[in-house]
């Protein structure tokens, strides 16, 4: 695993470098402070919380303080920030190291770990900038840094992606300076290796980026498998004489709303409501269409009658068959037309 000691002493010195250095909650080993910014950074950006967590340390300065207050009030301070079981659970978790931890923070990230509203890697965070634990974050940005990095396939929040994220992130740990490079992959996600755009040709870590050598860089983390569309099934007859086709307006709501098609049902329902009696019925074929939220299964036959009938139904008409494909109907009913040869005309 040449690219190991690279990945991680590259990040460090960068972090020292050109990361950020001057962040409210940066410089103190305080615990209260570290894991406020940790849970309020959790799906919001720096510049939203920088105002937030100033006014919030002005009201409640200490773990002790937070915890005495009335959860209303720290909903006060939190609004506008979203996410508000964050807030709810900020309050029980200062309430239970008060109450349970004699005001003592873990330091154990398994034992923060165990604390209302923090996972395994805010636990981490705090644990690393608060105690210098070597313990490896893992949140979307360092997911996506290390998919790119190690061209890791597969979406992130699957179960066997995500262990192999984990196991990865913790062969990267440095035996020392810990702080830095945890602020740096922090930093590297937030800024450089952004989710759209990455800014590869600034990244310290370019010449050995595999995603970025392979060009994939926009394409890693694998995008959240779609879950399979409903299938639908429609059958359609085409009655024609070989010169017109009988074909019907839809609603204006619904699939294809206004357009034409071939009246849709069994063949012999359809030909019962047209009061068609003697057409001779082959196969058209079948297609495949894929809506936004369902595939359909487009199925046709195809019923020659002598000559067209009247018909009292206003939504019905005769159309050329050699101008039915540019009367407006949808394309994969334009594909089964070109499937009926128009009749000779008499000499
Ligand atoms: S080179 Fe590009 S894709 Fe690779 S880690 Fe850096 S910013 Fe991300």
């Amino acid at each position: 695993m040449s690219a190991v000691p690279s990945f991680t002493d590259t990040l460090i010195a960068w972090q020292k470098r050109a990361g950020r250095h001057d962040l409210p909650w940066q410089n103190t080993r305080d615990p209260y402070r570290i894991w406020l910014s940790e849970i309020m950074l959790q799906q919001t950006q720096v510049t939203t919380v920088i105002p937030y967590y100033l006014r919030f340390l002005e009201r409640f300065p200490t773990l002790e303080a937070l915890a005495a207050a009335p959860q209303e009030a720290v909903i006060e301070y939190w609004a506008g920030l979203g996410y508000y079981a964050r807030a709810r659970n900020l309050h029980r978790c200062a309430v239970e190291i008060v109450a349970v931890h004699a005001g003592k923070w873990p330091k154990s990230v398994d034992r923060l770990a165990s604390l209302p509203g923090i996972g395994r890697s805010t636990a981490a965070a705090i644990a690393a900038f608060a105690f210098g634990e070597r313990a490896a974050i893992l949140d979307g940005n360092v997911k996506r840094v290390l998919c790119r990095f190690f061209a890791i396939e597969g979406f992130p929040g699957q179960a066997s992606v995500e262990r192999a994220l984990w196991a990865r992130a913790e062969t990267l740990l440095p035996e020392c300076d810990i702080e830095a490079y945890t602020q740096g992959l922090m930093d590297l996600g937030a800024t450089l290796c952004s989710r759209r755009k990455p800014h590869c040709n600034d990244c310290p870590l370019q010449q050995a980026c595999q995603a970025h050598r392979t060009g994939r860089a926009e394409d890693l983390p694998t995008a959240k498998p779609r879950p399979a569309l409903p299938e639908r099934h429609g059958h359609y007859v085409f009655v024609s004489d070989g010169h017109r086709v009988l074909l019907e307006r839809r609603p204006a709501h619904g699939i294809w709303g206004g357009l034409l098609v071939p009246p849709e049902g069994e063949t012999a329902a359809v030909l019962a409501r047209l009061g068609i009696s003697d057409a001779s019925e082959s196969p058209l074929g079948t297609l495949r269409h894929s809506f936004t939220h369902f595939r359909l299964t487009l199925s046709a036959t195809l019923c020659h009658i002598d000559a067209p009938k009247a018909i009292a139904d206003p939504s019905l008409c005769w159309i050329a068959l050699e101008s039915a494909a540019e009367a407006g109907v949808p394309t994969p009913i334009r594909k089964l037309l070109e499937g009926i040869a128009p009749a000779r005309e008499a000499q």
